[in-house]
């Protein structure tokens, strides 16, 4: 079983991560709610630096590993400003669906004109929570999540609806920040994690989004950690893909056929 670091909060409710701090469940999706609106309109911009361009190759690869094929009806979860749904609705084509989902209107918001300017007919979007996802069971081909399930207050919750609106033999597919391999490669990480603060300063106009990015990073469950999760959440055939020594993985899980 995958270990739960839950702590109780002060009220009894058992707590949750937000970066460093310990918060109830409803503080951190108000909190995790304020980051990205935050940093809606800059967010594609900052990605760029923080990855050095890398983010674009790590979600090609993603989609690359989904399976997606034209026809398919495909769900990109937290796909917030739309690359990954971009990506998706391409392959899919006329014949198939791509519903770009997340929780941040914002967010959504930069998504939607993103996938509108580019003409993609079949992208419909959807507001919602992870953990309640509003669609019927066994309805996806396929399912990506990027650098969205660190965000979760509750990922299993979310690791188990994802299970349930996957079709039988359909693969889920996370790319998400993970542990460097090597004391040295942390090290350089960890140098260059330092600048994410102030650059989020200079060029979003607040430091704080930043902060709690590299701090969701540091707490988040490593590659063993996560794939455990998703064997907890009823996944099979779950193996993971080391990107930059480490400091990023795509993990892909699979819903076994009957
Ligand atoms: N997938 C995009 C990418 O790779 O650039 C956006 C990733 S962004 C770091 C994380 C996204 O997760 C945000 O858009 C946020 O609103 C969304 N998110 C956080 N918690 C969520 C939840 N419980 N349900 C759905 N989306 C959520």
């Amino acid at each position: 079983m995958a270990k739960n670091n839950g702590k109780q909060s002060g009220t009894g409710v058992e707590a949750v991560d937000f970066g460093y701090r310990k918060v109830s469940p409803q503080e951190k999706t108000q909190l995790v709610g304020g980051v990205f609106s935050a940093v809606a309109q800059r967010y594609d911009v900052m990605n760029d630096f923080m990855s050095l361009g890398t983010h674009r190759l790590f979600k090609r690869m993603l989609v690359e590993l989904s399976g997606a094929r034209s026809g398919h009806r495909l769900l990109d979860l937290a796909g917030g400003t739309g690359d990954v749904a971009a990506l998706l609705a391409g392959i899919a084509g006329p014949t198939g669906q791509v519903v770009l989902a997340d929780r941040n209107a914002d967010m959504m918001r930069v998504g939607r004109d993103r996938l509108l300017d580019r003409g993609h007919a079949n992208v419909s979007f959807c507001q919602l929570n992870a953990e309640a996802l509003p669609f019927p069971s066994d309805s996806f081909d396929a399912v990506t999540l990027a650098f969205g399930i660190r965000n979760f207050t509750s990922k299993a919750n979310a690791l188990r609806e994802l299970r349930r609106v996957l079709k039988p033999g359909a693969a889920l597919l996370v790319l998400e920040f993970s542990q460097p391999q090597g004391r040295a490669l942390q090290a350089a990480y960890n140098g260059f994690q330092g600048l994410w603060p102030l650059v989020g300063r200079a060029v979003v106009g607040d430091p704080q989004p930043y902060r709690y990015l590299v701090e969701s990073i540091r707490v988040h469950p490593d590659q063993k950690q996560l794939k455990l999760l998703m064997e907890d959440a009823g996944f099979a055939r779950v193996s993971y893909h080391n990107l930059l020594g480490g400091i990023a993985a795509i993990h892909r899980a699979e819903v076994a056929s009957p």
